[in-house]
């Protein structure tokens, strides 16, 4: 089997377009073929429907432990944006490489990738486990299934790194998100009888304002100074509802979402809003219309991600990428998943930069690529 370069690799992946809304299956088969080619087998754990799957594959000897590199094969879409040379083929345009995915987060598993004849021809101490997901950008629901299959047949590993972008900064922490769809239902009437009905514009109006307070609350603490916003957020991001200016609302819709710190627990956060909805709203909604009501659909949900920077893992990847320094991103990653699932102590650290992500023209610089795969040498051949 010949060789490939990261570059080359990074150029077959960006080729799948793999927006979260289709299937991945194309470029799970490009990576099982290429890995069987080295005479790795991977598994495929497939979701229900049959049209995504994750891909896990062990490198190395076998035995329990070992470390897990962890990147998801998704990208978001590009509907709608501006984009200079095609989304989905690698162009490489005053020394970077555009692409959909090229940093957000397809150049990690083409280095990794790339790693692979190395790792088969050295000599690992421990087992090397690829995991690639789909769905993360959606609200990483894809690597939950593989998560639970392998914690539910005993696979332990020691250790994981998630090779989201932070241009090669080791980070160990985000804060974790949950989104929610709420719809409040009242009643319907002619505004001339407007006492008589329930108006599902102003109850949720009444949300909205608790939901502010609680944001209020939230910025009172718990903090960490190592976030741009140091506290645990909450804010109401879509409303809609109503038809004209002489009806009483039956129905209004709102979204809202909250970024919390890992101490603090979205289930009690949410927990308050929906007492307030249940106790406070809905009784005096009922005075008026015996049917109303508000429901809550939580829309995505992943936990907080955090590890002690004095953790073996920690200073180990800092060796590996050649500094010392380490800190917390904004956005969220799969690693609070291997770590509260999977229980894996993990780190967040990968080539490219997330200000470039998501957005037309992403690119990635080809020395954040040699970065990455010298890193991932000293990492696990070192
Ligand atoms: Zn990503």
């Amino acid at each position: 089997m010949t060789t490939s370069t990261t570059r080359e690799i990074l150029a077959d992946l960006v080729a799948f377009d793999t927006t979260s809304s289709r299937s991945n299956l194309p470029l799970i088969r490009y990576v099982r073929d290429y890995l069987a080619g080295f005479g790795i087998e991977a598994e495929i754990f497939a979701d229900d429907a049959g049209d995504k799957a994750n891909l896990w594959a062990t490198i190395g000897p076998p035995g329990p432990g070992g470390f897990i590199l962890s990147g998801h094969t998704d990208c978001v879409p590009v509907d709608g944006q501006a984009w200079t040379s095609p989304p989905f083929a690698l162009t490489e345009r005053d020394g970077r490489l555009y692409g959909r995915g090229s940093t957000d987060m397809k150049g990690f598993l083409a280095s990794v990738l790339a790693a692979v004849p190395a790792l088969v021809a050295g000599k690992l101490r421990e087992p090397v486990h690829l995991a690639f997901s789909y769905d993360e950008e959606v609200g990483c629901t894809g690597v939950r299934a593989m998560i639970a299959r392998l914690a539910g047949r005993g696979e332990k590993p020691a250790a994981c790194l998630v090779g989201e972008p932070t241009d090669m900064r080791v980070v160990v922490g985000h804060k974790g998100g949950r989104g929610y769809d709420c719809l409040v239902t009242g009643s319907e009437a002619h505004s001339s009888l407007a006492p008589r009905a329930a108006n599902a514009i102003e109850y949720a109006a009444e949300l909205v304002v608790f939901i502010r307070r609680l944001a209020a609350e939230l910025a009172l603490g718990p903090a960490d100074e190592e976030y741009d916003v140091v506290h645990s957020t909450i804010s109401t991001g879509r409303i809609r509802g109503g038809t004209a200016v002489n009806i009483v609302p039956r129905t209004c819709a709102l979204t809202f979402e909250f970024r919390n710190l890992a101490e603090v627990m979205p289930d009690a956060i949410f927990g308050r809003i929906a007492a307030y909805a249940e106790e406070e709203l809905v009784p005096a909604m009922r005075r008026q219309a015996p049917e109303a009501s508000i429901g809550f659909e939580m829309l995505y949900d992943y936990p907080a991600h955090g590890i002690d920077p004095a953790h073996p893992l920690v200073t180990r990847i800092k060796n590996a990428v050649g500094h010392n320094g380490h800190g917390k991103v904004a956005y969220g990653t799969e690693a609070g998943l291997f770590q509260r699932d999977f229980g894996v102590p993990t780190v967040v650290c990968g080539p490219g930069s997330i200000d470039v992500a998501h957005k037309p023209d992403e690119s990635i610089l080809p020395s954040q690529l040699d970065l990455c795969d010298a890193a991932l040498r000293r990492l696990l051949l070192g």
